[in-house]
């Protein structure tokens, strides 16, 4: 008797033993890994949108792994990505978003800048990362339903898509996983609408686990990234010296090529370039630089690292974590090739500020000083207005029509951007206009055929017709010109307004032209700034007027929250009521000088002395420009 009720016992103890075993198999948590491990695990990459398809290696892009490994930190909260766009942002964007659908699920939403962005990140990363990785595809629930353009739901979670614009896809339902992908792209905040990073985060609220990582290349200083990045700790990956171990952040200012060799394409060809250590001064090639990067790690701001690896220093305690990485990591590129993608934009500042964003993850500053009259008279040199000096190889002018006068400026151009202002004036009839077209402007030097301006740019704000029929009749030396915003990077663009009723162009029909005024501002205040700075280029002549003085300095740059971006630098009036006439003429006259190629001038372009002859016939005016007088030949 007692053994068989011992044995029931029994029996009814391994039942119960069982039922735990099993219950606890139900519960228990699944197997820790981090995000890293889980993305080496499975995650694969597709064929069709990767150089390297196949299973996903975070020891490629070691730097990756602290990055997305924060995602499974429990004292991190926030994660705010600033980096270029070739280090596989994207990609640890996605393995985080696998960790959570496989790992640790819960609502998630992935914000993009545009519809068309969020659309395009669904269909072709997130859903074939899902298809691609068995498991992430064991989750699905086989409901077609389950899956639209802007939304998957798989066995224990929801993942949406939204954009930036759309703010009623942004407040929504409570989430706990919030991804802000290219976060500068998103449109500023404009004090009426709610920010859209704000409005999103609100979603997070009530989620005490919640995970927030905001990514971007960074644009200027008061794009969203930087101010997210400045919230932050602040890492910065340092990498150590494979010949001193002295532990360093990758910047570009080390990287060196040989000094006469200027070629961006031979460059990267023959991969001349290398790293120059900031210790020792030895050169680190590529072939070495994937060992450093393993060896890589993440140093908060106000901590160090020695030789050993040692990090030393307070940190700050938050659970912001903040990363910074740029193109010098990256293992797809060599630092020839970052050399010479820096040569070839040089001195092309739109280009330049590509580079500077997306290369090298930096904000771009424009460097423009605050302009003072008493400064600007300090670039006058001897030579008298109206004279040409020795140097200039062409002549430009702008006008600036004014509903009943004119202003213009004209300015000589010599090797190397080097430019001299000829004369500057305010008249006031076409008249006035015409004799400057046929002006001879004489050489200080003797023996120097007198100059006559090569291209004049005429603005189109006033008396536009007029200004389109003098552009007409002095086709070849008159241009009509109208100042834009932004043109895409370009700094000019041409449009044909003489059509044929079919809509074709017309062959030699009139032409207008486009400018980009805050590129060409940009351009002229920095010829004026490396003046000031001494090394002169950009001259005036003896006794500059006050007039001419006080509105070359009548604006400044500012910040503009527009619908654009998060903000973008733009020239304004510094006082509603100052006049900046002049300034408009150096910016038509400059934009002259780039139509005409003045960049491409050479010393052997300049003038020889020549016997001189006094000139006889003047420029052919014509039409209606005769009717005005025998002005024309007063040249
Ligand atoms: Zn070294």
């Amino acid at each position: 008797m007692k053994t068989q009720k011992s044995s029931e016992e029994k029996s009814r103890k391994r039942s119960k033993l069982d039922w735990l075993k099993l219950r606890f198999k139900i519960w228990q948590l699944p197997k820790k890994v981090s995000a890293s491990e889980w993305a080496d695990e499975s995650r694969y990459l597709d064929i069709k949108m990767s150089a390297e398809p196949g299973r996903w290696r975070t020891e490629r892009t070691p730097y990756l792994k602290g990055i997305m490994d924060a995602l499974t930190d429990r004292m991190v909260e926030e994660i705010t990505i600033k980096a270029s766009t070739q280090v596989g942002k994207t990609e640890s964007i996605l393995n985080m978003l696998g960790y959570v659908m496989d790992q640790d699920p819960g609502p998630a939403l992935l914000v993009m800048p545009r519809k068309e962005d969020a659309k395009t990140i669904s269909s072709d990363r997130v859903k074939p990362m899902i298809e691609l990785s068995p498991a992430l595809s064991k989750h699905l629930t086989g409901y077609d339903d389950d899956i639209t353009n802007f939304s998957i739901a798989i066995d224990r979670m929801t993942l949406y898509m939204a954009w930036a614009q759309s703010p009623a896809a942004l407040a929504g339902k409570p989430i706990r996983y919030l991804f802000l992908d290219e976060i500068n792209k998103y449109p500023p905040f404009s004090g009426k609408e709610a920010d859209p990073i704000k409005l999103a985060t609100e979603r997070t609220r009530t989620f005490w686990n919640r995970k927030i990582v905001k990514v971007s290349t960074p644009t200027i200083e008061e794009g969203y990234i930087s101010r997210e990045y400045e919230r932050s700790d602040q890492c910065k990956y340092y990498v150590p010296c494979p010949h001193c171990g002295k532990y360093q952040v990758l910047v570009f200012t080390q990287i060196k090529f040989p000094k006469d060799e200027r070629n961006p394409e031979t460059i990267k060809a023959k991969r001349l370039a290398w790293y120059e250590c900031t210790e020792c001064k030895k050169a680190i090639t590529d072939t070495m630089k994937q060992k450093l990067m393993i060896k890589g790690k993440w140093i908060p701001e106000g901590c160090s690292i020695n030789n050993k690896g040692k990090v030393k220093g307070k940190k700050n305690y938050t659970t912001h974590r903040g990363f910074w990485i740029n193109a010098l990591y990256s293992p797809w590129l060599t630092f020839s090739e970052i050399a010479a993608e820096f040569l070839s934009v040089k001195g092309r500042s739109e280009l330049l500020m590509n580079f500077v964003n997306s290369w090298l993850a930096e904000e771009w500053k424009e460097k423009i000083e605050e302009r003072k009259p008493e400064k600007l008279k300090k670039l006058a040199l001897e030579y008298p207005a109206g004279t040409v000096p020795d140097g200039a190889i062409v002549l430009t002018a702008g006008v600036d029509v004014q509903l009943n006068h004119f202003y213009y400026v004209v300015r000589a151009w010599g090797v190397g951007y080097e430019s001299w202002k000829i004369e500057s004036a305010l008249v006031e009839s076409w008249e006035d206009i015409f004799l400057m077209f046929n002006k001879y402007y004489p050489s200080e030097i003797p023996g120097i055929e007198p100059f006559q301006v090569h291209l004049v740019n005429v603005d189109t704000g006033y008396h536009t017709t007029e200004v389109y029929d003098v552009c007409r009749e002095w086709v070849g030396l008159a241009r009509a010109i109208k100042g834009k915003q932004d043109l895409g990077g370009m700094l000019y663009k041409m449009t044909n307004l003489d059509k044929y009723p079919n809509g074709k162009n017309m062959p030699g029909g009139l032409k207008l032209y486009n400018l980009d005024v805050t590129l060409f501002k940009d351009k002229v205040a920095r010829f004026i700034n490396t003046g000031i700075e001494g090394t002169s280029k950009w001259h005036l002549p003896r006794d500059p007027s006050e007039m001419y003085l006080k509105q070359m300095c009548a604006e400044g740059k500012i910040i503009e929250r527009g619908k654009r971006g998060p903000g973008r630098e733009v020239w304004k009036k510094l006082s509603s009521h100052s006049m900046n006439n002049f300034w408009d003429c150096e910016i038509y006259a400059t934009a002259a000088a780039e139509m005409l190629r003045v960049y491409a001038l050479r010393e052997e372009d300049k003038p020889k002395p020549v016997i001189l002859k006094r000139p006889e016939k003047a420029r052919k005016g014509g039409g209606w420009i005769r009717k005005q007088g025998d002005w024309s030949k007063r040249g």
